[in-house]
């Protein structure tokens, strides 16, 4: 890992932005996860090659994260190094009716931009907790918007040569929570949204109204990671859950939620294996009394922590 941090400083990063032994915890909005070997702040698309390029060449793993929003890190922590994409690589340019954002940027940020230049078709992402790099390659949604209505290009470098790959139109295969690019082994660095024009004032009052809803109905107090399962095709994960008595239900510090069942909690000082073994036991218990498989909508990362030896206990 040495080897890869000394190449990355001479390659022109600021080591302040190389965090070896980074706290997932702290990158996640779950709050839980062991360390990465390093994590590394983005900055340029350049950099992205760049680090690539190194990271390949010391034969370390890359794993490319935004804001931590739809992550459980377990507590072993991820081997290898990982791409945040968050402040350091977020600018925000207008141009016409078009807004073109690098991949840290928010959705909140992007959203709150495009209502202040009076561009309409973003008020419903605004309170989706990543990135726009995340919430592209997710096709994020809510409140009958989803990315997938005004993303009109998505510029990406690809994993495996390091080389810029470009998606517009059928291209971006959008689906449910799925877009082309999962499965194409790109990281994302930018996005360009074609929006409409719309007064400002109407689109403010939207999004607070919007906003609103989700603190009513989400327990937006404690850490998660949003809706903890998949939408089972014609169910709803929350509703199946709470008809099965499991409201409130807890390992240790991780619960599911008395607020919103569809949400995993971590009251305070969950771990990653109190969340899974929760998740484990909702699936279960669901599975036994409904027939019906959950999967999990947050994505599972990381390595498990070393088993305790006796002389440790
Ligand atoms: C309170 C709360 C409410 C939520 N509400 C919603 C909601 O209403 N609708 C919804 O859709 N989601 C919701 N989410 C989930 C989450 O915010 C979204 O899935 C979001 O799109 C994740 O973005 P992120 O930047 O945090 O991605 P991360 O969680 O950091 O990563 C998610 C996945 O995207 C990949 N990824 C991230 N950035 C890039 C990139 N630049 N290039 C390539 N791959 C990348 C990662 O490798 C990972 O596989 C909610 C979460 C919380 C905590």
């Amino acid at each position: 890992m040495n080897a890869l941090i000394t190449s990355l400083i001479r390659a022109g990063f600021d080591p302040e932005r190389i965090i070896p032994g980074a706290p997932m915890a702290q990158y996640t909005t779950f709050r839980v996860g062991g360390p990465a070997d390093v994590l590394v702040h983005i900055a340029s698309e350049q950099e992205v090659s760049i680090t690539l390029h190194a990271a390949q060449e010391a034969g370390v793993p890359v794993t490319v994260i935004g804001n931590g929003s739809n992550l459980l890190v377990r507590d072993g922590g991820i081997r290898g190094l990982v791409m945040h994409m968050g402040q350091s690589f977020s600018d925000i340019a207008r141009d016409g009716d078009t807004i073109r954002a690098q991949a840290g940027a928010t959705m909140a940020a992007v959203a709150h931009f495009a209502q202040r230049e009076g561009l309409d078709g973003l008020a419903e992402i605004a309170g989706i907790p990543g990135t726009i790099g995340g919430g592209a390659i997710m096709n994020a949604g809510a409140y009958g918007g989803e990315l997938s209505q005004t993303v009109a290009r998505v510029d990406a470098i690809a994993q495996r040569d390091g080389k810029p790959r470009h998606y517009e139109g059928a291209a971006l295969g959008f689906a449910y929570r799925r877009s082309a690019m999962m499965d194409a082994g790109v990281i994302i660095t930018g996005v360009t949204f074609k929006l409409r024009p719309g007064d400002p004032d109407a689109i403010a009052a939207r999004i607070d109204e919007l906003a609103r809803a989700r603190r009513e109905k989400q327990p937006l107090e404690y850490p998660s990671a949003g809706s903890t399962f998949k939408r089972p095709t014609g169910l709803f994960a929350a509703k199946l859950i709470d008809d099965c008595g499991l409201r409130g239900l807890r390992v240790g510090d991780a619960q599911v939620s008395e607020k919103h069942t569809g949400f995993v909690v971590n009251l305070g000082s969950a771990t990653a294996s109190d969340i899974l073994a929760l998740m484990d036991e909702v699936k279960r218990r669901v599975l036994d009394q409904t027939g019906v498989a959950l999967e999990p909508e947050v994505r599972i990362i990381g390595e498990d922590a070393p088993l305790k030896r006796p002389s440790d206990i």
